[in-house]
């Protein structure tokens, strides 16, 4: 086996990858997908924290424009995303990954309180660590709830796995011609404008604290396990680095 590359890692996964083929919700057919694909880097001895979004069943952005109070709605959000949280929880255990599920807002029934330490504990103890609700506070996203404990819980590399490989300087799936980044210096990826890497916030705070981002696709040729094993992979977003495209 390949000796992994990075010893810690946050994985934020968008609500979307819990989809499946509906429209809404979650599948729990596609929870195991993206379970088998956490497994494969479990099994390297990787710790391993996610960040879970909620947009496959609510986002507050869009809550707010039908007239709901931008607050609440965020709140909606974040309940959306631990919902989430207990199906990849569910899924994990089933195909046994010891996994526990924290919550940034406080509901001790369903998830264990948000605590730092006791999350980078569960990770030493070989526990995946779902952590749901984001910030725990409205107006901003799961991806900056993903950077913000990436650095709290002194993570390698924050992986963003989406739809497409990488960051690409046009949309992907609506122009083939578009090229794809191999490696994207932050400060290229917050001013280029029609890149969208992560939210403005997460890429700031990711860029002020030199906390590289690597954006994959989860579910396309094993881009997870590979990005683990050393293999360049996606786009790599740093301020290391200079922006270059794949070949
Ligand atoms: N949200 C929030 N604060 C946070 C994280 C999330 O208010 O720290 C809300 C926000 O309304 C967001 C929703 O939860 O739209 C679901 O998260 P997100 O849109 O990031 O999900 P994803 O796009 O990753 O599926």
């Amino acid at each position: 086996m390949t000796k992994p590359r990075f010893r810690r890692i946050m994985l934020k996964v968008g609500g979307e990858a819990m989809i499946g083929n509906r429209t809404y919700g979650i599948d729990h057919e596609a929870a195991l997908k993206v379970a088998n694909k956490i497994k494969k880097i479990y099994v390297k001895h990787v710790q391993v924290a996610i960040v879970i979004g909620g947009g496959n069943i609510f986002r507050g952005v869009a809550g707010s424009k039908k007239g709901i109070d931008r607050t609440a709605a965020d709140y909606m959000g974040m309940l959306a995303t631990v919902m989430n949280g207990l199906a990849l929880q569910d899924a994990l255990e089933k195909i046994e990954v010891p996994a526990r599920l924290q919550s940034a807002l406080q509901m001790p029934a369903v998830a264990e309180n948000y605590i730092r330490r006791r999350a980078i504990r569960h990770m030493e103890k070989g526990r995946v660590v779902i952590l749901a609700a984001g910030t725990g506070v409205p107006y901003v996203t799961t991806d900056t709830g993903a950077a913000l404990h990436a650095l709290e819980l002194h993570c390698d590399v924050l992986m963003k796995a989406t739809k497409v490989a990488g960051v690409y300087n046009q949309d992907p799936l609506k122009n083939p011609q578009a090229k794809r980044f191999k490696t994207l210096n932050f400060k290229d990826a917050i001013e280029m404008t029609g890149i969208t890497v992560m939210d403005t916030a997460a890429l700031a705070m990711s860029q002020e604290n030199s906390m590289p981002i690597m954006v994959l696709k989860l579910f396309e040729q094993n881009q997870l396990e590979r990005a683990i094993d050393g293999e360049e992979i996606g786009t790599y977003v740093s301020n290391n680095v200079k922006t270059e495209f794949a070949e």
